[in-house]
């Protein structure tokens, strides 16, 4: 019987293998192609100050406009991007996309804005990110201080020594570093002491169910005081509903970022917004 479900198990394992070896290596060829054919295109997200209302930044995110299976989000490429390495090419494109656009805007006398690149951890550790990025500062001509890069929790744990040599190079050049998905990671609070760190992001399944679930409400309370005490900035993802920007403002959460005031946008779109510098109804 053992043996029989043992055969089994093998005799569909095999396929079911192949398969993703197959989508793989498809996916690796076409994403090859994607980045050397220009088909990854950025979307922003606008971040806000929840008491003021002013825009104080905004995230990019990448999409792939693929020629006959249309956008793909990046939780479909992403992760094989970075199994595969190709997250390296990727990551500099969308990091030279990010600085060219800031440039751009700047050129048509929009103010500057800070702009928030997602970092992988491949890129993290396989490459000189810093090196890299002052490149590209240097190239637009950009000051530092409008780039942002978020890491996630695990990025640093992985090698402790290594992050901090690398945050230290960033933060030295005048970068700002934010935590993104924070409290979802494996991590000890004590990083917060060791790594020069901006911004908390709090992940946005605890400001979804944030004004019903008091466990919810507890961690992202524990995040905005922690952030509060140690002296750093705290933004929640994902907020959708007034009720969820009110509870935020009650609890001086200072910064937010959701569908509520704007999806991610492609450029055309957040130019719009920013020449008539319009604010979401619900933060006037
Ligand atoms: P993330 O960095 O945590 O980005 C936030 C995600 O939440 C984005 O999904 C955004 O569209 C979505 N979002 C924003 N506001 C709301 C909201 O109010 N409700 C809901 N339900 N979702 C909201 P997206 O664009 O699909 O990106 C998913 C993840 O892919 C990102 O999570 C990030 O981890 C990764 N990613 C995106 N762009 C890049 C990139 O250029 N490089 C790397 N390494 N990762 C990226
Ligand atoms: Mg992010
Ligand atoms: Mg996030
Ligand atoms: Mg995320």
């Amino acid at each position: 019987r053992a043996k029989e479900s043992g055969r089994d198990a093998f005799r569909f394992y095999k396929p079911h293998m192949n398969e993703k070896a197959q989508g793989l290596l498809w996916l690796e060829t076409e994403l090859r192609l994607a980045i050397e054919q220009e088909q990854l295109e950025l979307h922003y997200q606008p971040q806000y100050d929840l008491n003021t209302g002013q825009l104080v930044g905004m995230e990019a995110l990448v999409r792939w406009n693929h020629p006959e299976k249309g956008m793909i989000p990046p939780g479909e490429f992403i992760p094989q991007a970075e199994e595969t390495s190709l997250i390296i090419p990727l990551g500099e494109w969308v990091l030279n996309t990010a600085c060219r656009q800031i440039a751009a805007w700047h050129a048509m006398g929009i103010s500057p804005i800070r702009m928030a690149v997602n970092i992988s951890a491949v890129q993290f550790y396989r490459i000189d990110l810093a090196q890299m990025v002052a490149k590209l500062l240097d190239h637009y001509g950009l000051p530092a201080t409008l780039l942002e890069l978020e890491i996630t929790e695990s990025v640093l744990m992985d090698d402790v020594e290594a992050a901090a040599e690398t945050m230290n190079k960033l933060t030295a050049m005048g970068i700002q570093l934010s935590i993104d998905d924070f409290g979802t990671g494996y991590s000890s609070l004590s990083y917060l002491k060791r790594f020069p760190i901006s911004t908390l992001k709090i992940d946005r399944s605890f400001i979804n169910d944030v004004t019903i679930n008091e466990q919810d409400a507890a961690i992202a309370l524990s995040i905005i005081s922690l952030a509060g005490h140690m002296g750093i900035e705290v933004l929640a993802e994902g907020v959708e509903t007034v009720e969820q920007l009110s509870f935020l403002q009650r609890h001086a959460c200072q910064y937010g970022q959701g569908y509520l005031f704007n999806r991610p946008l492609p450029a055309k779109d957040i130019e719009r917004q920013l020449k008539t510098a319009h604010l979401p109804e619900c933060l006037q």
